[in-house]
């Protein structure tokens, strides 16, 4: 991508309604833009992040049997009367009404459209387990939207849904998406500051699970037992007497953390409203149990925003970042169009720096947006045999031999 041609440049002030780090550097560097509190466009460059956050999500679901599909925002009054949500999320979703006085609900979450789905396909004890999942916008009324990405009205979510005939393949499921969740924090690079944590349950089970991960931004409390690496949520700590779930520690460390997901074990909670059941091998009707796994995906990209930027912009963890290389000609553009050329050639993601700009404010855009690694191309790096290549997150840098750049980068 030649940055000359990119839909979006940066600002060099952050908005003045914007207290929020994550949305500060995400709207100056032209990764989103708000389009009221808690509503954001995702631009170019904050869409391709969303989509390689995406694809690490999706395979790893693909990996636990998930089938990815794609519901409607939109739902009928009466799924929602079934399972009495209708009345009981009054105060959290946005509801509306067409010519005809037909009432609508723009979802906040699918079970009551999965679970009379699942009824029209699984028919019998056979088709057990199963798993299905989607990326799709949520909407949720929020009072206090004024941290960015990390509480949004309308947001990204990706929810899978598993069926099982009994609780034992539902905990076995469940296991297995505990250690999905793990390898996407892993690959994400914010494992080691995310901790599944207690949480209460709902009626169904004693505690659902939270993934909390530590950031100054978070407006959630944890109390953290490091030797175990897991935590408790704040609102349940009485019931567990200030100790850890796992050794018993007295837990006294508290943090400031965002809820990136979260697991549930609904068990029958909504599959019984809608009779959703099939015989078992004995030919007992059996009503089916759930889960349910929720990772919000905005939210993440805002926290890793939160985690990775020092006073002059982002620095995107190579995974997610919406380029792997920088390329930045100083009044050399013939050799560096030759160098995009040979990295697009080499499937090396490139965003080409292409402008009549003075170096200051090239290399100023470059911290701002934050990818890996800089490459500047200059008379003073050609003199001296090659390119300089500089890691955002690292201050030193080196001259590479363009025909070494291909390998320096693999
Ligand atoms: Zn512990």
């Amino acid at each position: 991508m030649k940055q000359s041609k990119l839909f979006t440049k940066t600002k060099k002030e952050a908005p003045k309604d914007e207290v929020s780090v994550n949305a500060q550097l995400l709207i100056r560097a032209g990764f989103v833009d708000k389009l009221m509190a808690g509503v954001y466009t995702f631009l170019p460059l904050g869409l391709r992040v969303m989509k390689k956050i995406e694809n690490i999500i999706r395979e790893e679901m693909n990996a636990i049997g998930g089938q990815e599909l794609n519901m409607p925002s939109l739902h009928p009054k009466e799924n929602w009367e079934i399972t009495g949500r209708w009345k009981s999320m009054d105060d959290d979703v946005y509801k509306t009404k067409d010519g005809e006085n037909r009432e609508y609900i723009l979802a906040p979450t699918h079970e009551e459209v999965i679970v009379p789905l699942a009824k029209k396909f699984i028919n019998s004890y056979k088709d057990l387990p199963l798993a299905v999942y989607q990326f799709q916008n949520k909407f949720r009324k929020e009072k206090r939207a004024k941290s960015g990405l990390l509480r949004g009205r309308e947001f990204l979510m990706k929810d899978l849904y598993s069926f099982h005939l009994d609780e034992k393949d539902l905990d076995n499921y469940y296991e297995k998406a505990e250690k999905a969740y793990e390898n996407i924090w892993k690959r994400t690079e914010i494992a080691d500051r995310t901790y599944e944590t207690f949480a209460s349950g709902g009626s169904f089970s004693k505690y659902s699970h939270e993934y909390q991960t530590v950031t100054s931004a978070g407006e959630d409390i944890i109390y953290i037992c490091e030797k175990c690496h897991l935590a408790v949520n704040k609102e349940i700590v009485t019931d567990v007497e200030n100790k850890c779930p796992k050794c018993g520690a007295i837990l006294d460390k508290t943090e400031k953390s965002v809820e990136v997901g979260n697991i549930f074990k609904n068990k029958d909670k909504y599959t019984k409203p809608f009779n959703l059941a099939v015989k078992n091998e004995k030919g007992e009707d059996k009503i089916l149990l759930t889960g349910c796994y929720g990772i919000g995906l905005q939210r993440l990209l805002g926290t890793i925003v939160e985690i990775y930027n020092d006073e002059k912009g982002m620095i995107w963890p190579e995974a997610v970042a919406p380029f792997k290389v920088h390329l930045i000609s100083l009044g050399k553009d013939e050799e560096a169009e030759k160098i995009y050329q040979e990295l697009l050639a080499n499937n090396i993601e490139v965003l080409f720096d292409d402008r009549d700009l003075r170096a200051g404010e090239k290399f100023a855009d470059s911290d701002l947006i934050g990818i890996p690694y800089r490459i500047v191309v200059s008379e003073k790096s050609l003199q001296a045999g090659g390119v300089e290549v500089k890691k955002r997150s690292e201050e030193k840098s080196e001259i590479i031999e363009v025909e070494k750049l291909i390998s320096y980068l693999g």
